[in-house]
């Protein structure tokens, strides 16, 4: 152990999007950083086994749906076309290593020291790394989370999102257990590029905290493309098949049909994910966390003890990588910024959000269940429209686009805004500055459509 405690003006635990932004925030605002990861990977979730690696097999997704579309455009493709997973893995992972080595550099560049190794707090401004410690005055928890598995028989058998992303080979026929985001997008990747696909869900609604425009439009347009959707279903156990070609058996029962199984060769598990609080010693200096085992935080990302911050998706509010960012960046303009960021703290109002489904998916403010409780029935209006996007008008396949805007009060502020379809996803973030500077219905139809488009359609709603 080292007699002498190197000494910083901030800690930061995790080398994720929140870590990484706060870290190179407060260097950059002149301060002293230290930043402790535990994997030999920087990045954290979003770069290695999240939104960056999901974005590629989305594309890759994307493409095998262009493809199938190409005969209709009036392209004669030589042949059939063949996916290769593998060629695929390699390509991402070899993206995700350049972007390892940016991430390494990027801290090099802002002069912030990196520690490899698991952070444990030994005092309140005291932390352990390997057979080292650190001391700061200033200590920010920003470790992130993992992907939990259910208490079922077998459990081991199945994978989870942070294995789907080591699969070396392409499964035939998955049966994906959940049907939150990360569930819905996965399944939609897999059926995309040829991988026979059951998602379970534990009621008859997938995503269910998204306005139902968003959730009955997606479970309609999966079961249409073929998606077994197992709703009102209860996993009990995966049993192995011994040389079987499917070998994983999945015992569930569904309400009214009793207990029924299918062979699989692949199960995944999507059921939810937990924060990495434990094993931080955070009980030993009186860190709070609730049930859940979030920390807990006030809007200025303290916690209960002066000096240590937590921020991401530890604390377990809207987990998403721009949040993170802007949470750290915020903090470590309050924390060494100066006077005029005193006061500074994430707004995590009308956060936009997209689901890498096919089609995508954006949200962003209330839903019209949520806008309703909140404001009352006669405070609400709601447009609602639904067409074929033109990309369609010469295909057989014919997805839905569905936008609903719900707007509040007599000067119709818009308060929630939810679409779906073909390019929604690059359509989003134009919208949620709007949404963010207070725009009204009218402010939205004062501006001049573009046509043709489907984002026209949000500008012209009756
Ligand atoms: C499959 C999937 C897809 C996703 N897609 C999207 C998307 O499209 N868009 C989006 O915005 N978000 C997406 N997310 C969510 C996003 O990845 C997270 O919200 C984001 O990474 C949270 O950042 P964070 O800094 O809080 O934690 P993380 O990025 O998880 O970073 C935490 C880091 O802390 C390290 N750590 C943990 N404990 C310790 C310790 N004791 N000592 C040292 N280091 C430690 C971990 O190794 C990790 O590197 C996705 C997530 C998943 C799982």
């Amino acid at each position: 152990m080292s007699p002498v405690p190197k000494v910083f003006d901030f800690i930061v635990i995790g080398g994720g999007s929140g870590g990484m932004a706060t870290a190179r925030r407060a260097a950059a605002h002149g301060a002293k950083v230290a930043l402790v990861e535990k994997s030999n990977r920087l990045g954290g979730t979003c770069v290695n086994v999240g939104c960056v690696p999901k974005k590629v097999c989305f594309n890759a997704a994307t493409v095998q749906e262009t493809l199938n579309d190409a005969k209709h455009y009036g392209f004669t493709l030589p042949g059939k076309s063949t996916f290769n997973w593998k060629a695929l893995k390699d390509a991402r992972d070899a993206y995700v290593h350049r972007l390892n080595g940016i991430y390494e550099r990027n801290l090099q560049r802002e002069a912030v020291e990196y520690f490899f190794g698991q952070a444990k707090f030994v005092s309140r401004n005291t932390i352990q790394v390997c057979d080292e410690q650190i001391q700061a005055s200033k200590i920010l928890i920003a470790t992130g989370g993992y992907p939990i598995h259910p208490k079922v028989p077998g459990v081991e058998l199945g994978i989870d999102s942070d294995a789907f992303f080591e699969l070396e080979e392409q499964p035939k026929k998955v049966a994906v257990v959940g049907s939150g985001y990360i569930g819905i997008e996965l399944a939609n990747i897999f059926h995309a590029l040829g991988t026979q696909t059951s998602v379970f869900i534990r009621t008859n609604q997938i995503l269910r905290h998204f306005d139902t425009v968003i959730s009955d439009t997606l479970m309609k347009e999966m079961k249409n493309v073929g998606i077994n959707m197992v709703c009102h279903s209860h996993v009990k156990a995966i049993e192995k098949v011994p040389g079987a070609e499917l070998p994983l058996k999945l015992v569930y029962d569904v309400e009214g049909q009793g207990e029924l199984s299918e062979q699989f060769d692949c199960v995944l598990w999507a059921v939810g994910r937990a924060p990495h609080s434990h094993g931080l010693g955070l009980e030993s200096i009186g860190v709070d966390t609730n049930d859940a085992g979030h920390i807990v935080v006030d809007d200025f990302q303290n916690t209960s003890v002066e000096g240590i911050y937590a921020l991401g998706d530890v604390c377990g509010h809207m987990e998403l990588t721009p949040v993170a960012i802007a949470a750290g960046r915020i903090l470590a303009g309050r924390l060494f910024g100066g006077p005029q960021f005193a006061q500074a703290k994430m707004d995590y109002t009308n956060v936009p959000t997209v689901i890498f489904a096919h089609p995508p998916i954006g949200s962003i403010g209330l839903s019209e269940a949520d806008a309703r409780k909140k404001y009352g029935d006669d405070q609400i209006k709601v447009y609602n429209t639904q067409f074929t996007a033109m990309f369609y008008a010469v295909t057989e396949n014919k997805p839905p686009t569905r936008f609903k805007l719900i707007v509040q009060g007599p000067e119709e502020k818009v308060v929630g805004l939810h679409i779906i379809g073909r390019g929604v996803d690059e359509m989003l973030q134009g919208f949620g500055v709007a949404m963010k500077m207070g725009a009204t219905k009218k402010d939205f139809d004062s501006c001049v459509a573009i046509h043709p488009t489907s984002s026209e359609e949000l500008v012209t709603l009756k």
